[in-house]
């Protein structure tokens, strides 16, 4: 099962990113925390990605499909995955596509939790991450709006695309989405 998991910061992608990949036994690929790893270890793609992290700005593409690609060349993720915060820009939508497409494969489903903003911000100041700072929560949200939304609507025209109520408990959460998975 090959996914990709949508929505904006504070939806609670993560949490759900957990209990899917549990549940589906894929392996959880979170492009955040490959790069809060990397820059934990100091690597230099860490070095690199510091800045655009703790400003809550896209790290650049081109470093992002690197990663991704690296990541899905190994072996645990040839029976399917999970990508949790990737793609998240057309460009990089399109770089996955062409490199399934180069592997005659595809994506199964692209599942969108979909939350009301002033709901996020209100989650996103309870939870407090070290990129949670209010001018950096706001940030990372114009970053959404103006790069991740198009994400969507590009699913979506390739007709790939669940939209999911992200409202509610997480048990609610997780059945709305194994619902759209088994669809
Ligand atoms: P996340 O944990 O998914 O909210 O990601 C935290 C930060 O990592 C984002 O605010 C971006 O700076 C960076 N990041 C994660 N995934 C990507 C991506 N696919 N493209 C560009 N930047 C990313």
């Amino acid at each position: 099962m090959r996914l990709v998991l949508l929505g904006p910061p504070g939806a609670g992608k993560g949490t759900q990113a957990q209990r899917l990949v549990e549940r589906l036994r894929v392996p959880h690929i979170s492009t955040g925390e490959m790069l809060r790893q990397a820059i934990e270890k100091g690597t230099s793609t860490g070095r690199e990605a510091k800045q655009y992290l703790d400003s809550g700005q896209l790290v650049p593409g081109q470093i992002m499909i690197e990663l991704v690609r690296q990541r899905l060349d190994e072996p645990d993720c040839a029976a399917g995955f999970l990508l949790d915060g990737f793609p998240r820009t057309v460009l990089q939508a399109e770089a996955l596509d062409d490199y399934l497409a180069c592997r005659s494969s595809s994506l199964d489903a692209v599942l969108e939790m979909q939350v009301d903003e002033e709901e996020l911000i209100r989650r996103l100041i309870a939870r407090r991450r070290g990129d949670d700072q209010p001018d950096v929560i706001r940030q990372r949200m114009v970053a959404y709006r103006e790069q991740t939304m198009p994400v969507s609507a590009y699913y979506r025209q390739h007709a790939r695309l669940s939209t999911i109520d992200a409202l509610g408990t997480p048990d609610e959460v997780f059945a709305r989405l194994l619902s759209a998975v088994e669809k």
